[in-house]
């Protein structure tokens, strides 16, 4: 089982990475998604910078206080109109980087229509070492016009290879 002091600093880490990170929120993944897409145009609204989400919801906290794997959900700013105003993948590829600064095991596909989930159960794990992703500007990872004259900040991503396990 995964210490939940870990847990907590991986999603500081992605406060701080400029996600609205949320542990234990919502009931389930629709409600989360759209109240943190809410939050996130708020937050650019007063001019903040936000390049996305991230978030486990209630039902995934009780999987986690069980001790099995759960998922944590993610995504990029979205319009009042249902419009993605960014990309998936890379703010994957960050909560990734928060879970592995933090020591949280994790498992993805790198495919944004799939949540990453924490592995908690021991398995065999991957004994080989990440290795790093080309750089992204956050600029390209949030494209809301507010934000762009803001963002000029460079992200390194690394991801943990297990596919290959
Ligand atoms: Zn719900």
């Amino acid at each position: 089982m995964i210490e939940k002091r870990k847990l907590n600093k991986a999603f500081k880490l992605m406060r701080e990475a400029g996600l609205i990170a949320q542990q234990n929120f919502c009931c389930c993944r629709s409600c989360a998604t759209c109240d943190l897409e809410k939050q996130v145009r708020q937050s650019i609204g007063r001019g903040e910078v936000c390049i996305g989400f991230a978030y486990y919801h209630a039902q995934d906290e009780d999987i986690r206080r069980s001790g099995d794997d759960f998922y944590i959900g993610y995504g990029p700013p979205v319009d009042e109109k249902g419009r993605v105003m960014g990309y998936y993948a890379p703010i994957g590829r960050l909560v990734c980087e928060c879970l592995s600064k933090a020591g949280v095991p994790y498992q993805w596909n790198g495919r944004a229509s799939n949540r990453i989930m924490v592995k908690q159960t021991a398995r065999r794990l991957c004994r080989k070492r990440s290795r790093p992703l080309k750089e992204l500007r956050l600029s390209k990872v949030a494209v809301m016009p507010v934000m762009q004259a803001e963002v000029s900040g460079q992200l390194t991503i690394q991801e943990n290879d297990n596919s290959t396990c």
